[in-house]
């Protein structure tokens, strides 16, 4: 069995619990150990995949298939782990099996309690996911706040787990703000004592605290929170408000956060350090040579979380071009009503975003015609591609009226439809085309030239595909099939022949970027839009 890390928050949400788990899943990492990092989300969805991203942020897809908590994101960001199905779990899950089991009479008469049988539920979960990992060290993150009443019986069995893998298997973390009083002048730690207490009346003890604060802890404060809270001055960690996130790790490396986990496990490991990290991430993304605006034109803008792979994705490419990307997160539904030319004006690059559903489309669809005929740099993902096909087909191929299905189900001409499997389903949970399936790049094409491969594996979340019918009237004119799923002959990526670059694809390539190895779409889009020269005026 690895050793375990739970991490949970206090005070309020919205802390960097993810970011701090992954953060802390490279630094050990740095000391040369294998890490998985797992979320226990409170909530009794099954999966985040039904939700609305207004309620719950981007759904983060794993190479297997499953839809999660974009937390996951932070984690395969960060670290050198991959998420599969066992990385994320909610009480949907756990109660979906108990039940299950209970109908099937598997307990033999006796009455179904949340201790043990919930909590018994979490531990295996967490135990199989520790164990399929291979990991030395499994970091569990809590969802939610200490105090919540549905993460009750994720904290129980988090305390439990410390009984059955013994004192020095388990080591807890508890992420807490520290505010700063204006009036007064003065940061204050009674927050952070009532968190802590609330967590010790379970019967948690954390071992380490982060404390997220605007100012400078001094030693005073910390021997102060240190003696209240019951918890080492060393092991009270100062998480100041950083400029990249990608500083995070170093912020922890630096208080010596890695040797205090170490010598709880009695994990003798060698010393390495972040230099790489420092020079080749976090240092080319706080001192960019170059500076770009992107537009992202998509549906769910207002909200940080709702595209937040893409523009992750975005900051990695920015980092390989030695640029800062300036993003510029538009309303399509803004463009419906005001000229494109208007507010897209002074982009460098235009990205379209996945999606369901009607509102904002035909938004989408006006912005791809402006990039389409200006030359300026586009990239296209899932929704994106599907609306560039609307466009190109409506207005270069003649099609008037071309829509997808999902649309407009009595379109004539449905460029975008559902296969023959897709139609007999009725459950919307679960049931989309996802995961990684391989794709096959056509030599010369500008797919292949920014892979620098010919078979790639892409990750996806989408119903609908290209419908085949129209590969003909839209090859003709001008479309570049590049990228086919061969098994089944369908459309993955759509390039636009003669122009500097258009491309579009059915898949989610910001699931695969990372900080220190950007997405060769997102890279060579990066570098498209640095070339690209706005007309004067
Ligand atoms: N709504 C589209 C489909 O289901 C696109 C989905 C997406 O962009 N993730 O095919």
């Amino acid at each position: 069995m690895p050793k375990c890390i739970y991490i949970t928050g206090g005070v309020i949400s919205s802390l960097g619990k993810g970011i701090s788990s992954a953060s802390i899943g490279k630094i050990l990492e740095s000391r040369g150990l294998k890490v998985s990092l797992m979320k226990c989300d409170p909530y009794i969805n099954v999966d985040p995949g039904t939700m609305n991203p207004f309620q719950h942020g981007e759904v983060y897809v794993t190479e297997d298939g499953a839809e999660t908590d974009l937390d996951l994101g932070h984690y395969e960001r960060f670290t050198k782990t991959e998420t599969t199905k066992f990385n994320n779990v909610t009480t949907g899950q756990i109660y979906n099996a108990v039940i299950s089991r209970e109908r099937r009479g598997d307990y033999l008469g006796k009455t179904i309690q949340v201790i043990p049988h919930i909590t018994n539920e979490i531990k295996d979960r967490i135990k199989k996911a520790a164990h399929v990992s291979g990991a030395d060290v499994v970091i569990v993150e809590i969802g939610g706040t200490v105090g919540d009443i549905e993460g009750l019986p994720f904290l129980e069995a988090a305390r439990q787990f410390r009984l059955d893998v013994g004192y020095n298997n388990a080591l807890y973390v508890h992420l807490t703000l520290i505010p700063y009083v204006k009036t007064a002048d003065e940061i204050k730690t009674k927050p952070t004592q009532h968190s802590v207490g609330k967590l010790r009346e379970i019967g948690i003890q954390p071992n380490i605290l982060i404390c997220r604060t605007e100012k400078t802890l001094s030693d005073e404060i910390k021997e102060k929170i240190s003696l209240f809270c019951n918890v080492r001055k060393e092991a009270v960690i100062e998480a100041k408000d950083a400029q990249t996130i990608y500083q995070i790790p170093l912020v922890f490396k630096d208080q010596g956060m890695d040797n205090i986990i170490l010598e709880h496990f009695g994990l003798r490991h060698k010393t390495t350090d972040l230099r790489r990290w420092k020079r080749d991430v976090v240092e080319k993304a706080l001192y960019p040579k170059n500076r770009v605006t992107i537009a992202v034109v998509g549906k769910y803008t207002s909200l940080q979380d709702a595209y937040k792979s893409i523009y992750e994705s975005l900051i990695h490419a920015g980092i390989h071009n030695d640029a800062k990307v300036e993003i510029k997160r538009i309303d399509s539904e803004e463009i419906e009503k005001t000229p494109p030319e208007k507010i897209l004006k002074g982009v460098s690059g235009i990205l379209v975003p996945g999606g369901f559903g009607y509102r904002g489309i035909e938004g989408k669809i006006k912005t791809i015609e402006y990039a389409r005929e200006n030359g300026i740099p586009f990239l296209g993902l899932c929704l994106g591609m599907q609306c560039a096909v609307i466009e190109f087909s409506r207005h270069v191929c003649g099609l008037k009226g071309a829509n997808s299905t999902e649309f407009r189900p009595k379109t004539r001409y449905p460029v975008i439809s559902l296969l023959e499997e897709q139609r007999k389903i009725k459950d919307l949970g679960g049931t989309m085309r996802l995961g990684a399936y391989p794709c096959k790049l056509k030599k010369g094409s500008l797919a292949a030239k920014v892979y620098k491969k010919t078979i790639i594996f892409e990750r996806h979340r989408h119903r609908y595909e290209f419908n085949n019918r129209y590969r003909k009237v839209l090859s003709n004119n001008g479309i570049l099939f590049s990228g086919i799923y061969r098994k089944k002959d369908l459309v993955e990526i759509i390039e636009l022949k003669g122009h500097p670059y258009f491309i579009a694809v059915q898949f989610h390539p910001e699931f695969k970027s990372k900080p220190d190895k950007a997405h060769p779409l997102f890279s060579g889009f990066i570098k498209a839009s640095l070339a690209y020269k706005k007309p004067k005026g």
